[in-house]
């Protein structure tokens, strides 16, 4: 990914917009870039703030950086997840097909012996 294309995915990613593999691919981005980690922690600091500029929360946390970072974390975790998912699928898928075929030349000798 380049970073003009993370820039313009910045708010489609605070506005959680993205799919699931846009979203690994812009996280991966903000892991590797500096700057766009910091224009994306920019961003998301003007954006949140005006949000909560009314609000008068003594217990509110505005460690924006440090929000952002639990943000991404959670993506990343998701990421993972949805990756053991996907090879538990096709680990299933392929132990189904085997499955199928042995059951199919049992068969076949059950007949032939018969
Ligand atoms: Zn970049």
């Amino acid at each position: 990914m380049r970073c003009l294309e993370f820039q313009q995915q910045i708010n489609d990613f605070l506005d959680d917009r993205l799919t699931i593999a846009q979203t690994g691919v812009f996280v991966e981005h903000a892991d590797t870039c500096q700057e766009c980690m910091e224009e994306l922690e920019l961003r998301y600091m003007i954006r949140v703030g005006i949000l909560e500029q009314d609000r008068d929360d003594r217990d509110m946390n505005y460690d924006y950086s440090q929000r952002l970072k639990r943000i991404l974390e959670r993506c990343r975790k998701q990421i993972r997840i949805r990756y053991i998912f996907r090879i538990l699928k096709y680990s299933l898928s392929t132990l189904t097909f085997w499955a199928s075929v042995a059951l199919i030349l049992i068969q076949l000798r059950i007949w032939l012996a018969g």
